[in-house]
């Protein structure tokens, strides 16, 4: 069992010193993602043209462009999931890495306890990334595929009495449902949230979750009307 484990020790991988070592200011965070986005050197967002200006002095955006007609100043966030983020980029690096390595994923307040950023802030910088993970192409099920559904949700004597009023009824009353379709082939995993409780027929459910999955459509952040 342990050797068809995800977590695998001889797996390579960054670990918590390297990263450390990777970032240990915003400066060499920054040098890091441009040589990963534009590995050619900087090129304008808007046109795709090199011809930029660089070192612009301003307080985000450092760069502009020489063709575009308006000229526009952009930065390395311009056109990324960063853009208009007042997030440092050793925030965001370690946020990707945080969820990336995590296999559970990585909890809005734990990246806001983490981080030490915002809550809000926290928020919405997993959002985007789990976003742009999302949107990447998962044409992978061929099947055989397990389905389940789940229920997701704070636990009742945590809220407060008006909202605990709202939630009368016992088990996933309230919560959040999800279904997920693992492909027992390739071990890949799709899920999404459904907007009612045990839809009727269940059944019906699955096949059509079934049907889009094979039909290598993106399903993550996604809601399926039931
Ligand atoms: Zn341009």
């Amino acid at each position: 069992m342990a050797n068809n484990a995800p977590g695998k020790a001889h797996r390579k991988g960054i670990g918590l010193r390297k990263l450390m070592v990777m970032f240990p200011s915003d400066d060499q965070a920054r040098m890091w993602l441009e040589s990963q986005i534009w590995p050619n050197g900087p090129y304008c967002p808007h046109c795709g043209s090199f011809n930029v200006q660089c070192g612009i002095k301003h307080k985000t955006m450092t760069h502009r462009c020489r063709d575009c007609p308006k000229r526009p100043q952009f930065s390395l966030k311009t056109g990324t999931i960063m853009q208009a983020s007042n997030l440092g980029y050793q925030t965001w690096t370690i946020a990707i890495y945080l969820l990336t390595t995590n296999l559970k994923g990585v909890a809005a307040m734990k990246l806001h306890r983490d981080l030490e950023i915002s809550y809000t802030s926290a928020w919405h910088l997993a959002h985007r990334l789990r976003a742009a993970f999302g949107n990447r192409e998962t044409s992978m099920f061929r099947g055989p595929a397990e389905t389940d559904e789940a229920y997701f949700g704070g636990k009742r004597k945590n809220m407060s009495k008006a909202k605990r009023k709202d939630f009368e009824g016992r088990g996933p009353v309230g919560k959040a449902p999800v279904v997920g379709v693992k492909d027992r082939a390739t071990g890949k995993i799709a899920a999404c949230h459904v907007r009612k409780r045990m839809p009727k027929p269940y059944k019906s459910l699955c096949e059509r979750l079934w049907s889009r999955a094979r039909r290598s459509t993106p399903m993550r952040q996604r809601h399926i009307k039931v």
